[in-house]
């Protein structure tokens, strides 16, 4: 894996500005910087000034001239906190200034309402995190929004959807749980071709592993709960785009409805998304090391990481999966249980470093069980197309020694025989 800090693993950067010049615009500096820096102003530079954001928790800000512009009048509407993660985001992806939401559902909510009304019809990824699911059936729906659920690793699926309604695709590469890959750059030419713009919610990869918006897509959405914070601090949402319209919009929507990001939780999540590239290198690191070492266990059915050989979607990782941290697959570690439902909670019973929980991307390994946590509003035959049964685990694998955390699931894997079923007498012996 090439070093995020070398010239060939940042695939949107020039070369650096020779010493004898004024620094370059932060658009132009290599993205490990960029992470650091991305977040300065103009007038956020100077003798006097703080290295870090400062954190502005004010509701509301005095005005000057009545009705006359001003960067910041009320904080549903802006504040600067917020701004600063906002050209941080954007500058890890050479785009616009981001726009931050209170949650990754948020922003899912506002890009919705921005591209779609009552009669529209929108083609969203089959297998995606249950709340996504969640929102377009039980929220949109009822408005008179369509949304038909295809598989987005089958592109003649895809194609077939598209109506002459359809005004939004929104696409989950790799997909929550599952790991199924989308082919962007191949959909982005059908989207194109259709004028519909194309989302892809990054959240598992971060642009530290895929750059959306290099492979043609015109947004990319992330939940900065996961892996962009880092430390499981903050529910936080992002909208990045390139069309500086498109982003007004959003900000725009946003202040309608109310769902900007707390400038508390933009100044956590900035802070995090400084060591992102750093750190998602770590992460994925663990991932390959733990997915290499439990494949072929016999209490699994399956170890799903893009990472390994046996990966279906190999070539497209490979090609697709290259990021500002060089080439990567990220954290995540999906495996099926061949004991189901019993042997799964089994599991969450006896695992000590690796904790129970719905979420992924922070420090802690975490294990979240889909179908009874982040899933369990996902329709059954639509969980059961996509894959997601009683005995899939999904686990975000952290940055603790990656011999902890295989002191902890191995021994516990073996607890559960070879048939994945534990015998009443099992108990898992630790040293
Ligand atoms: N997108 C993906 C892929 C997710 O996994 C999640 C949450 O798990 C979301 C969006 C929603 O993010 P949030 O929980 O920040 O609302």
């Amino acid at each position: 894996m090439p070093s995020p800090h070398s010239v060939s693993s940042d695939p949107v950067s020039p070369p650096l500005a020779s010493s004898t010049q004024a620094p370059p615009p932060t658009s132009h500096r290599r993205a490990a910087t960029r992470a650091i820096h991305g977040w300065r102003s103009s007038d956020s530079t100077g003798p006097g000034q703080p290295i870090l954001a400062p954190l502005v928790q004010s509701a509301t800000f005095e005005q000057g001239l009545l009705g006359a512009p001003q960067a910041h009048t009320y904080s549903r509407a802006s504040n600067p906190t917020v701004s600063a993660l906002e050209r941080s985001l954007g500058a890890l992806e050479n785009a616009e200034p981001a726009v931050a939401f209170a949650s990754g559902l948020a922003a899912t909510h506002v890009l919705a309402l921005a591209h779609l009304a009552a009669g529209d019809h929108a083609i969203v990824s089959a297998t995606c995190y249950g709340g996504t699911v969640r929102l377009f059936r039980e929220t949109l729906a009822p408005l008179g929004i369509r949304t038909s659920f295809v598989d987005a690793s089958d592109l003649h699926a895809l194609a077939a959807a598209f109506e002459s309604r359809t005004r939004l695709v929104l696409i989950e590469s790799p997909a929550n749980p599952t790991l199924a890959l989308a082919d962007i750059a191949a959909i982005a030419k059908l989207t194109k071709a259709a004028r519909v713009p194309l989302a892809v919610d990054n959240t598992f990869l971060t642009p530290a592993f895929q750059l959306p918006l290099e492979l043609g897509a015109e947004i990319s959405l992330l939940s900065t709960t996961k892996w962009i914070d880092g430390h499981n601090a903050t529910i936080g949402g992002a909208l990045v785009t390139r069309d500086a319209a498109l982003r007004n919009r959003y900000a725009h929507l946003r202040k309608c409805v109310g769902s900007i990001q707390s400038p508390l939780d933009a100044w956590l999540t900035l802070q995090g998304a400084k060591t992102l590239p750093l750190r998602l290198e770590r992460h994925a690191e663990h991932a390959q090391r733990v997915a290499e070492a439990i494949e072929g266990h016999p209490a699994l059915a399956c170890v799903c990481y893009p990472g390994l050989r046996s990966f279906p979607q190999r070539e497209l990782a490979t090609r697709q999966h290259r990021g500002i941290a060089g080439s990567g697959h990220g954290g995540v570690v999906t495996i099926t249980l061949r004991g189901g439902l019993e042997a799964a909670r089994f599991l969450a019973r006896h695992l000590r470093t690796i904790i129970v929980a719905e979420s992924l991307g922070g420090v802690e390994s975490l294990l979240t069980h889909p179908v009874t946590m982040t899933h369990g509003d996902v329709p059954e035959a639509q969980r059961h197309a996509a894959g997601i049964e009683a005995g899939l685990v999904r686990l975000s694998i952290g940055l603790e020694s990656p011999e902890d955390i295989l002191e902890d699931l191995l021994p516990t894997l073996d607890a559960l025989g070879p048939c994945g079923q534990r015998s009443s007498s099992t108990e898992v012996l630790r040293g």
